[in-house]
């Protein structure tokens, strides 16, 4: 034993040394060597050129930190159609895309029943913390692991894994099935709330946290900008017609009354840059109550800044208000780091940073600049699809919905009467394709005849699901979208301004650099697992980023 300690010592010494100087000693007491936490954080609708637009006005401690220590894969790319909020958080945890994982869209139509179906619906399960229906959510329309589900597995469900967003979605399916806990916001209550599915009652610390009515402290003041408007140069003026407007609000104009605003508008505190600052202050408390990054695993918490995404499509990227809503997030991310060195220590958590997808310029913006960019009225094509279809197999409404970018047909109609599907789709696919705006329609289950080219076309086989995705895809022209009403923009396109997603890396086991060498959206989780040294996620299509990760 005494001779086997005095040979430890002085290795012991050296692996200090050198650890301090390339990658700091884990707390792993199994030898194997993880940092003690990883915090995946999703912005929003975060466009990847948002870390340039901003550059010369963050912070040195907020992206520019991220950047400046880390490791940024500068081309990641999404890879799945469409570009929306949960099949983008499914498939940064899971590796997967909505082919394999089923998180087809945010809603989608259950194809053999024509049932409409919300992401994270689950009506088994019942809301904990208020009496809505907000809380009968849970993850089990996901039908893969994701990499938190791994690290659990992989400890022995040791590891603590714990989900935070505004939006049910983006805390339930980042999480995973095993998750020790999932919160997400209540408008009504402004409270966090959570399902049955994980626990019977909220901790005594979500309540305090709660009550403590954080909400009427952030906007009592209202929204005005954090610097002088004057100063603001990286948008349009404060008073674009394409701008959203709240409700009694003559102009879309600082300082926006959101005291006001709220007392009628309980859903107006999303669209804030106060969202992300409450989001993040849960989730300070969540890493001090659940003691994350202090057990004997390696412990995991997703964020999702959700704020990011109501706000740019209300107001559009280009407008001060996502500048705004930037600026302080980048100050929110410099707390948020202090406060994991303080807590967790410097270099002994790992940190990844990116967006679930990116958003289109508004309509009006593009116009007003030349840019090619027009409405679709998808309604009124969807219409006179059904009267054509109609007029030609004598059934009434063969069409349930255009959804997705994809159209949804009444299969217990088609099937039930023997109707012929691949001549239903042939007519479709030629009306449709005809449509000012409408680049390609396709019916997927014939896509390899189809002249499209191979990257789009890769993109609508990834994002088809065949339980829950509309036979016939449609792809618009750039800078076309679905009409959302004359004001602000979204997202949803196989586009780069949709798809082209941050992706940066920071902390332990993680290299300095950058990277122009394309990536996909489906190597964030095998790059997290390879750190972890943990099985990829069981519908894992992506790759490890090598670059990213130091070797020891
Ligand atoms: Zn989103």
């Amino acid at each position: 034993m005494q001779r086997k300690l005095l040979i430890l010592i002085p290795f012991l010494f050296f692996c200090f040394f050198v650890g301090a100087q390339t990658k700091p000693v884990s707390n792993s007491s199994q030898g194997i060597s993880r940092p003690k936490l990883v915090v995946g954080i999703v912005v929003d609708q975060m466009r990847w050129d948002y870390l340039y637009k901003y550059y010369n006005r963050y912070g040195n401690g907020g992206f520019k930190r991220l950047l400046n220590e880390g490791f940024t894969c500068e081309n990641a790319m999404i890879i799945h159609l469409p570009s929306y909020t949960a099949v983008g958080h499914s498939c940064v945890f899971t590796g997967s895309v909505p082919a394999l994982n089923g998180i087809a869209g945010n809603d989608w139509t259950e194809q053999l029943t024509g049932k409409l179906m919300y992401c994270t619906a689950d009506s088994t399960v019942q809301s904990v913390g208020n009496e809505s229906e907000d809380g009968k959510m849970s993850p089990r329309n996901l039908l893969v692991t994701t990499v938190t589900d791994e690290l659990r597995i992989a400890t022995n469900y040791q590891s603590k894994v714990v989900g935070v967003s505004l939006k049910d979605r983006a805390a339930i399916l980042p999480a995973g099935h095993t998750a020790n806990a999932a919160y997400w916001f209540d408008d009504a209550s402004g409270h966090f709330i959570t399902s049955s599915y994980y626990m019977k009652q909220l901790p005594a610390w979500v309540n305090d946290f709660n009550n403590k009515n954080e909400v009427s402290e952030l906007i009592k003041n209202g929204w005005n900008t954090l610097y002088p408007i004057n100063t603001y140069s990286q948008s349009d003026s404060d008073n674009e017609s394409y701008e959203g407007r709240f409700k009694d609000e003559k102009e879309s104009v600082f300082p926006h009354d959101m005291k006001k605003i709220y007392e009628t508008n309980k859903g107006s505190f999303r669209t804030t840059p106060f969202g992300n600052t409450l989001t993040l202050d849960f989730a300070k408390a969540a890493v001090e109550n659940y003691n994350l990054g202090n057990g004997s695993a390696t412990d995991f918490l997703t964020i999702n800044c959700a704020s990011t995404d109501y706000v740019g499509h209300f107001f559009g990227p280009n407008s001060i208000e996502i500048e705004d809503t930037y600026l302080r997030l980048d100050k929110e991310f410099e707390k948020f780091f202090q406060f994991l060195d303080a807590k967790i220590g410097k270099g002994e958590y790992t940190v990844f940073i990116t967006a679930d997808h990116g958003v289109a310029h508004n309509i009006g913006y593009m116009q007003k600049h030349e840019l090619p960019a027009e409405f679709l009225n998808s309604k009124a094509i969807i219409d006179s699809l059904n009267k054509i279809l109609t007029d030609k197999f004598g059934v009434q409404k063969l069409v349930l919905s255009g959804m997705n970018y994809q159209v949804n047909y009444d299969m217990q109609k088609i099937y039930g009467q023997h109707l012929d599907f691949d001549a239903i789709k042939k007519i479709s696919v030629e009306y449709l394709q005809q449509q000012p705006g409408i680049q390609y329609a396709v019916d997927v289950a014939k896509i390899g005849e189809a002249p499209i080219p191979e990257p789009i076309k890769k993109m609508i086989i990834n994002g088809y699901n065949f339980k829950r995705s509309g036979a016939v895809q449609v792809v618009l022209n750039a800078g076309w979208f679905e009409g959302y009403g004359k004001t602000g923009t979204t997202h949803g396109s196989w586009n780069p301004y949709d798809t082209h997603i941050p992706l940066v890396f920071m902390g332990w086991g993680i290299n300095h650099g950058s990277s122009n060498a394309v990536v996909h959206m489906t190597d964030i989780a095998p790059t997290v697992s390879a750190l972890l040294h943990i099985q990829m996620p069981n519908g894992c299509i992506g790759e490890p980023i090598k670059e990213v990760i130091s070797s020891k």
